[in-house]
């Protein structure tokens, strides 16, 4: 799924300068694109020689052509989850994971989950004004758009429902925006809330709304976020146009993510009802009829909304002054969702280790599709099967990995990270020593690299990207570099507020280097990092891409706008590849868990100064937290150092460095027990956007002066676990052998 808005945001501030224009250089003299040159060392390794062997004869593999025609299958018809489509593409998947070599096989999970039987949202009054919706997604000319198979769209884990009520609009359904028409007394009790697609995660809109008392909700895709206001429409342009409508789950993945029926546990096919939480008690799962509707129907609604004018912030761009009622539209709301269980099936496939077979090393991608998922998430899973390529072709050479690789192609993510969540769960036990998460979910949408990740491997990032060549000319990192320091340019003088900040902002900015951000949610990184602690990291190389979750981003959208010639395609499955085969084999884990501490410490900093402004002389104190923070740093610059210099046994500083985010992991969030990582979780009321610290700077923001106190020593106990791992880790080695 994930972030939409964050594409955008980067386009905006791209599309102007060359980035898009790349293809068709208007200034070529200006310009001669420097060579790649690859490094001669690398962080973790005592002899980098054959590493960059290895790394060369992997590099040389992934293969645009044959991207390409990963793409065109998985592509050639809609696949969601569960669908005999679906399946199709799982076996596609095993069959290439078996040619490269791995042990592969599909793994089913039973989940509970719904199909629309009948969407209707028909306009009933005033008088004189008609639509009925949804409208069939239709374009001039697109070839694909005329399957039976592509699913009327709708919103996943929305109730069934019945409903008819005078319409307000509440902008982009944030909380604040609710409190907004609170003050100005508009109330949302018993009417249908329009909202537009932006700046959260959707399931949070509904989330909100039920909170205020709203009967149902519409969510929108309105032209300025990411139509016609952004550029030219598809199929003149890449925007979306205007009976193009987002898909997409409402499940309340900042409580837990997964099968509704299994929150803690696999839902493994055999695993009785009796086990099941009954679906009616989940708590992850919306009370609040809700639907998406494009631009097209939704105007008829938004035309016809009396009341005050609506905020001037929250204008977009259709032809009329926004009102926000509420009616005198409105809405008849039919929603006849047909909930059943579904079987979903994840393809894993493994290369046990030569020397440390227990660490794994997991990459992943999910595989669904709402319908044809050119964009996402199968520019993913051709970049995917491109990494596998090259290692299966280095496998052929001899070389195996000294610690065991996984890699996955997960089902169901769209409709709650189904796959993954489950596949976590189930092999909890195993997890324990896995080395890291590389996620890739929406791999190519334009030419901008972008990653975010846990900050000890922020730095592992830019590292990998030094050594795989862009396509542009020089290393990935150098163009990642130039792209990232214009946007912040750009940023600078003409900020963009309502396409919100990227994820690719860091909440704190220690290192003065290309921007990695952090890890929120909205993708399958989410059971490995905020369930059980597992390291992670997510990638993706976005530009203008208005078609998300529509039936338009499809192989005929992505060969024209996403990556014609598909040199974006093997340099994901390039990046990819390499961050699985240098974790693999390091002799030292390349953390750095210094950068860490300071995020952390900058992140206490500013919840300080919030929990001052909200607690005012009450504020409790954050010494102990922030004296955990130094301890931390200190350890990590200590082991920084043991890691450079460490030869010989380096197991004992291996397990330290593996089990020092394992300390972050706590018994669970205030309200939301699945979530069990100390620093990172999905915001409450974001739900794509990371909270750091969020135990504490929630509490704060309820303003629960004894939960933040609770929360802080929390933290405090989790930080000088973390540095207490790492103070003992450096030690043994200094001075010396280890034992293990
Ligand atoms: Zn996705």
């Amino acid at each position: 799924m994930q972030r939409v808005f964050a594409a955008l945001l980067i386009w905006t501030l791209t599309f102007v300068s060359s980035a898009y224009a790349q293809p068709n250089n208007p200034n070529p003299a200006a310009s001669a694109a420097p060579v790649f040159a690859p490094p001669t060392s690398i962080a973790g390794y005592h002899d980098a020689a054959s590493e960059l062997q290895a790394e060369k004869t992997f590099l040389a593999v992934p293969d645009a052509a044959l991207a390409k025609e990963h793409l065109r299958i998985l592509t050639s018809a809609p696949h969601m989850a569960g669908s005999p489509e679906d399946k199709k593409t799982a076996d596609y998947v095993l069959e290439k994971f078996k040619e490269a070599g791995l042990d592969a096989y599909i793994q089913e999970y039973k989940v509970w989950m719904n199909l629309p039987a009948e969407i209707k949202v028909d306009v009933v009054a005033p008088q004189g004004v008609v639509m009925h919706g949804p409208t069939p997604e239709h374009v001039s000319d697109d070839p694909f758009q005329s399957d039976p198979r592509v699913v009327t769209a709708y919103n996943e884990y929305s109730p069934s429902g019945d409903v008819t009520a005078d319409v307000v609009y509440a902008n982009y359904g944030r909380l604040e925006d609710f409190k907004k028409l609170q003050e100005m007394g508009i109330d949302v009790k018993g009417k249908i809330a329009i909202v537009r697609y932006g700046m959260n995660f959707r399931g949070v809109k509904p989330y909100v709304a039920e909170q205020f008392g709203a009967i149902g909700v519409i969510i929108y895709s309105d032209p300025w976020d990411d139509g016609y206001f952004k550029g030219d429409k598809y199929p003149l342009g890449p925007m979306r146009p205007d009976s193009a409508v987002q898909r997409g789950s409402i499940q309340y993945l900042f409580r837990y993510p997964g099968d509704p029926t299994t929150p803690g546990f696999a839902s493994l096919p055999d695993l009785p009802d009796s086990k099941r939480v009954p679906p009616e008690k989940a708590t992850d799962l919306s009370k609040v009829p809700t639907t998406p509707l494009s631009y097209q129907d939704a105007t008829p609604i938004m035309a016809n909304l009396g009341g005050p004018d609506s905020p001037r912030d929250w204008q977009g761009a259709l032809p009329f002054t926004y009102h926000v009622g509420p009616g005198p539209v409105k809405v008849h709301m039919v929603l006849k969702q047909n909930y059943q269980w579904a079987t979903m099936y994840d393809v894993i496939g493994m290369l046990k280790g030569s020397q440390s077979p227990d660490e794994w090393v997991v990459s992943g991608n999910h595989r669904d599709a709402w319908v044809y998922g050119a964009v996402d998430p199968n520019s993913g899973t051709a970049a995917m099967l491109e990494s596998v390529h090259g290692i299966g072709q280095l496998l052929k050479t001899g070389w195996r990995p000294k610690r065991t690789l996984v890699f996955c192609s997960w089902d169901g993510e769209e409709e709650g990270l189904l796959g993954s969540t489950e596949f976590a769960e189930q092999h909890a036990d195993e997890l324990k020593n896995a080395v890291a998460y590389f996620n890739m979910d929406v791999a190519v949408a334009g030419p901008n690299f972008g990653a975010s990740a846990v900050p000890s491997l922020k730095q592992f990032e830019r590292d990998v990207a030094k050594g795989v060549p862009s396509p542009k000319g020089g290393s990935v990192y150098e163009q990642w570099k130039l792209s990232s320091e214009k946007e912040e340019k750009e940023r600078n003088s003409r900020v963009n507020s309502a396409l919100g900040g990227s994820p690719r902002e860091p909440n704190a900015k220690v290192k003065q280097d290309v921007n990695v951000g952090d890890l929120g949610s909205g993708s399958d990184f989410t059971p490995f990092l905020q369930h059980l602690g597992v390291p992670a990291t997510d990638i993706g190389s976005h530009g203008p891409y208005g078609v998300y979750h529509s039936v338009f981003d499809n192989f005929a959208w992505f060969t024209k706008f996403g990556d014609p010639t598909f040199v974006y395609e093997k340099q994901m499955a390039q990046v990819f590849g390499m961050q699985a085969l240098r974790m693999a084999d390091a002799d030292v884990l390349p953390f750095d868990y210094e950068e860490y501490a300071k995020e952390i410490a900058a992140y206490l900093k500013s919840a300080e100064q919030k929990s001052k402004d909200t607690f005012g002389a009450q504020s409790p104190s954050f010494t102990a937290a922030q004296q955990a923070a130094q301890r931390m740093q200190k350890a990590g610059a200590e082991m920084l150092k043991t890691q450079t210099k460490a030869t010989g046994d380096t197991a004992m500083m291996n397990d330290a460095l593996i089990n020092t985010e394992r300390a972050f992991v706590i018994d669970g969030l205030p309200g939301r027990p699945w979530f069990k990582h100390a620093i990172y979780a999905p915001g409450e009321y974001t739900g794509y956007a990371a909270v750091v610290i969020p135990g504490v700077n929630e509490s704060i923001d309820r303003k629960d002066l004894a939960t933040t106190q609770q929360q802080l020593q929390v933290l405090s106990d989790a930080i000088n676990r973390a540095a207490g791992v790492l103070e003992k880790g450096a030690a043994p080695a200094a001075g010396g052998a280890s034992g293990k």
